[in-house]
């Protein structure tokens, strides 16, 4: 629609009415008209003074409104405040705070901590089918990071020569993070924990690269014996980082992107909440402007918006076993 908001101070003031939440919200989760979420009953009735549907048939949240069903659910804040922080964190590349969020909206710290959480969700990529690279399209970069630990400023091979030499692999409380890289495309990531195991390597990079890909990575040789299935060209950090096409640049970038987020925003993120903070990386990564797809903050918003819907996390999921993690400080 054309009076849609194309900045965050048009969101503020766009999003303060109710209605415009509710239309900008159901335009983009039922595109073929309202649907009972639970049943998906396409004739309800509207109940305006309360701004929900009824549906007809009898069974548990037959009343429902525009946060059934998405990661809003069961939330006691307006969607004048859910949406502009669904703006920033879409939009933002080193992320939101929740302290930011308190002092800005004058929600409490531990309310947005939780919106936080709840909007990674969303920004989690639901296209798993996907796969990276092709014998005719760009190489995939390949490479992991470290993240936490009082040795982050060391570069990856210097630490991994002393983890080599020490027996450890992540060492010093440090999570493995992997990732790869089709260039100019899409990055995948997952968490491998403490331990980079060569088998788990393997099987992430067959389960999401193409066969007949172009693969770059370091020397590690945990990517050894990835060939004949993959086109493997490496290069020796320890003498140089980039050899003619043969380089990790792009993904690195994305890690230097991820590393100013954590170390600059987030302060201490805990091992077992990792992953969230990637996924909401990976999405403002993954919906980048680019030549071909000249995507804009509105459309990254919107995109996130669609995204929130058929998700789920309710505050006891989130801290389930937290207490017993230990923080991890950047
Ligand atoms: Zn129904």
């Amino acid at each position: 629609m054309e009076h849609e908001p194309k900045t965050l101070a048009d969101a503020i003031v766009y999003f303060q009415d109710p209605n415009n939440c509710l239309d900008y919200l159901a335009l983009r989760r039922w595109k073929n008209g309202v649907a009972c979420p639970t049943c998906g009953r396409k004739d309800v009735s509207f109940v305006p003074s309360r701004r929900v549907w009824q549906c007809k048939t009898r069974h548990p949240k037959a009343q429902f409104s525009i946060k059934t069903g998405t990661v809003l659910e069961d939330s006691p804040l307006g969607l004048e405040k859910w949406l502009p922080v669904m703006w920033m964190v879409a939009n933002c590349k080193n992320g939101v705070s929740s302290w930011e969020i308190h002092r800005s909206l004058g929600v409490s710290q531990k309310a947005a901590w939780f919106m936080l959480h709840r909007i990674r969700l969303g920004m989690q990529d639901k296209d798993t089918g996907g796969m990276l690279g092709g014998p005719e399209a760009a190489p995939v970069e390949i490479d992991e990071t470290y993240i936490g630990g009082k040795a982050r400023n060391m570069h990856k091979a210097k630490r991994r020569r002393l983890s080599d030499t020490c027996g450890m692999q992540g060492g010093h409380g440090k999570t493995v993070v992997m990732g790869m890289l089709e260039r100019g495309g899409k990055v995948k990531t997952t968490i491998l924990g403490n331990r980079r195991e060569k088998k788990v390597m393997h099987a992430f990079i067959r389960e999401n690269v193409a066969p007949g890909s172009a693969i770059m990575t370091d020397e590690f040789t945990n990517y050894d014996g990835l060939a004949p299935g993959f086109a493997h060209h490496f290069v020796n950090h320890l003498e140089k980082y980039v050899e003619g096409n043969v380089h990790t640049q792009g993904i690195e970038n994305f890690w230097s992107l991820l590393k100013r987020g954590l170390g600059g925003t987030y302060v201490a993120v805990e091992p077992f909440h990792l992953f969230r903070y990637v996924d909401e990386q990976a999405f403002r990564f993954n919906n980048r402007a680019t030549r071909d797809n000249p995507i804009n903050d509105s459309d990254r918003f919107s995109l996130l918006c669609e995204q929130i819907v058929g998700k789920r996390l309710t505050y006891a999921q989130l801290t389930a076993k937290e207490d017993k993690k230990p923080e991890v400080a950047f």
